[in-house]
Formats: C-alpha cells, sequence, structure tokens
C-alpha cells in the first residue's frame, strides 16, 4: 500500500482545526443544484489564497483546478461535489453536539469539498508536479436537480483526456465502483370520467393506472445482475363521487447493465401501448431522466484502482469496505469507459434529511485517506 510520508502526515496533522472550520465555513454557504455560484466563488478564492495558479470555474460552475494537466491525455480526476439536495437559499442550521456537526448537506458532500481543498493546498505549497496531469474539481450539480450537469461538463471539456477518476463521495467504508443505469418516466392519463353512478362504466383515469402499475409490478428482472422498479408516485381523481379524468404516475427502473435496463424499458412501453391501444384513454409517456451505466470500462486497470482503494480504506477505517452499486458523478465517466471510484471515509449519518450529520472526529481519517489516493496516483 502507498505509504503516505513524514511531511503528508505532519501536513495531515497540521490541519485538524482548519479542516472542522472549513467545514463549518462551507456548510453555511447555500449551495442547491445549479445555484452553487457563492459555494463556487468561495472555493475560487480559497484555492487562490493558497497559491493556486489557473483555477477556474467553468460554464457549469464547477471550480476547477488543473495540476500541470497542459497537454497530457492521461489526467487523473478528483472531485467532490459542492452541491446540497435542499432548495434552501439562506444558511442551513447547524449545530455542533456531542462530537457531531449537524446540517443539512453536511456529509452528502461538503465535508468532501473541505478535505480536497485541503489536498489541494498540499499539492500547490510542495510544489507537486504530477507526470500525467491532475485535475482537482469541486463540481455542481450531483443532486437530482443538477442531472449531474457539473460533471457532464468537465467529461466534455477534457474529452478523451481523462484517464481515471476518484470521485469523494458516499458513505463510510463504501465504495460505488459499478454505476446504475436509471430511467425515470412520467405517464399521464386522461379519461371521460362522470358522474360515479350515473355514468358508470365510463373510462376511468384511476382505473387505467392502476392497471397500468399493476402490470408493471409483474415485469420480470432479466437474468443477469440486479435490476429494479419501482413507482414511487402516483396520483389521481378528485371526488368520491366522480369517475375519474386524470391520474398519474411516476416510474423509475434501475440496472447494473445497460442491456437488462433496455429490456425493462422496452417491457415498460409494452405495458402502455397496450393500454393506449385500447382507445378508451388518452395516455402520455414522458422520461424525465435518465443516466448511462458501465460501459467499456477496462476491467484490469478498474480492478487495480478497487483492490488500491480497499487498501486503503481498510488500513484507516474500521470494518471490511463494502463495494456496491449506485448512481451519481460515477456514472457519466464509467458510461465512457473510464475507470473510476465513488469513496468516503468519515461517518455520515441522515443523508438527504434536514437531520443529516457527521462525526466530526472521522474527518482526519478522510484528509488521510484522501490523500493516500490522491499521492498514490503520482506513481
Ligand atoms: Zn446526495
Amino acid at each position: 500500500m502507498y505509504q503516505l510520508s513524514q511531511d503528508a502526515l505532519a501536513y495531515i496533522d497540521s490541519c485538524a482545526e482548519e479542516l472542522i472550520a472549513l467545514e463549518k465555513r462551507l456548510c453555511q454557504i447555500p449551495a442547491p443544484s445549479r445555484r452553487e455560484q457563492k459555494r463556487a466563488e468561495f472555493c475560487k478564492e480559497w484555492l487562490e489564497k493558497a497559491g493556486a495558479k489557473g483555477v477556474y470555474i467553468d460554464e457549469a460552475w464547477n471550480v476547477v483546478f488543473p495540476v500541470h494537466a497542459e497537454g497530457s491525455q492521461q489526467l487523473t480526476l478528483f472531485t467532490a461535489h459542492m452541491d446540497t439536495v435542499f432548495p434552501d437559499m439562506e444558511p442551513m442550521p447547524m449545530e455542533e453536539r456531542d462530537g457531531r456537526l449537524y446540517c443539512p448537506g453536511a456529509g452528502d458532500d461538503t465535508a468532501s469539498v473541505a478535505t480536497l481543498l485541503l489536498l489541494a493546498r498540499y499539492l500547490i505549497t510542495r510544489n507537486i508536479q504530477p507526470e500525467k496531469g491532475f485535475l482537482l474539481v469541486c463540481n455542481s450539480c450531483e443532486e437530482s436537480e443538477g442531472n449531474l450537469a457539473g460533471i457532464r461538463q468537465i467529461m466534455k471539456d477534457y474529452a478523451g483526456r481523462i484517464q481515471e477518476c476518484y470521485i469523494f463521495d458516499g458513505l463510510y467504508n463504501q465504495v460505488v465502483n459499478w454505476p446504475l443505469a436509471v430511467f425515470k418516466f412520467k405517464v399521464t392519463v386522461k379519461a371521460e370520467g362522470g358522474h360515479a353512478y350515473l355514468n358508470f362504466g365510463n373510462a376511468s383515469a384511476v382505473a387505467c393506472t392502476a392497471g397500468m402499475i399493476h402490470e408493471i409490478y409483474q415485469m420480470k428482472i432479466p437474468e443477469g445482475c440486479k435490476s429494479s422498479y419501482n413507482v414511487g408516485v402516483w396520483s389521481g381523481g378528485e371526488v368520491p363521487n366522480g369517475i375519474a379524468q386524470h391520474s398519474e404516475f411516476l416510474v423509475e427502473m434501475r440496472s447494473q447493465l445497460n442491456e437488462n435496463l433496455e429490456i425493462l424499458r422496452q417491457n415498460f412501453l409494452q405495458i402502455v401501448k397496450k393500454y393506449q391501444d385500447q382507445g378508451r384513454w388518452e395516455i402520455q409517456v414522458e422520461p424525465i431522466g435518465s443516466l448511462p451505466g458501465k460501459e467499456g470500462v477496462d476491467p484490469v486497470v478498474q480492478g487495480r484502482i478497487d483492490e488500491k482503494v480497499r487498501e486503503i480504506l481498510e488500513h484507516y477505517c474500521e470494518g471490511k469496505t463494502i463495494f456496491r452499486s449506485g448512481a451519481g458523478d460515477i456514472n457519466i465517466p464509467m458510461s465512457m469507459g473510464v475507470p473510476g471510484i465513488s469513496l468516503c471515509a468519515y461517518k455520515v449519518e441522515g443523508v438527504h434529511t434536514r437531520e443529516e450529520y457527521i462525526e466530526l472526529d472521522t474527518l482526519q481519517t478522510a484528509l488521510t485517506v484522501n490523500m493516500t489516493v490522491m499521492l498514490s496516483c503520482l506513481e
């Protein structure tokens, strides 16, 4: 395993209080997806004060710090997302209690941004020039509203030049190395309706969506990998004595394999078509989001990254590392054949709730792990 130098360890030690202060400062800068401007400006200024040259904010509001990256076709990307899942544009309540920092977004993914900034300063102050070049990015738009616009912009601007990517995001001891392919649809049904008694037998929008949803839940999961589907939202009708004229639902499908997701998608559309063909209802299907799954990633390189990160995590954290599938920034590089991993080494609970907190004494561990991961890429 890559061993940190005495100098790196001393640097990490010297950052203990600053890391917590920086985390708190960042937490207090509102950054809903697509409105990360203030946090982005803070990160850029922080980096510049630390001596960074060439930092810029791109059109997606990513803060990009290229390190010896010019002309390189073999860049390593390190990234942590600035945005939070909540829409609040006022600083959110923050409280330190029992060694924990409570604040929505504290762990997802603000603390990772704080570690990334401190890693950047280490590279700057030690004048480390990675031979193949690094890209350090505080990225935007990871949460659902953002539709991964930040990482998409990076992969577009550095098309074909990124060789590996390390995403500092997730849950303690868990890594995501297999992004899920995702499809989301909204189905809207309009029907004739009428009086529940006098017009009994008229087409009902609720009966239609109920039938479709029932059939969706009969769909078989294609063999070969884990997949899932879910109708998470369903509404319709207005009054008990009126035949429903309107009903709608949202359905989401996920799979580890693009081709299996495609089977589910086709089966779902078949069900909708069956109801459309009956001509009793006006049915609309609208795609409301999709994520590409893993495609063309070299399994040998991926295996090497997995093993390296597992070793580092198991050295510094408690327990075994769990490898799992997930959806997020990792989807975009890995759908383009770039091997990558998403990891987190601080303890966080209540992600995507207003009760979210991190265990402050694990922040140093995360800084150590992230530093080890980053510096191991110099070799
Ligand atoms: Zn999140």
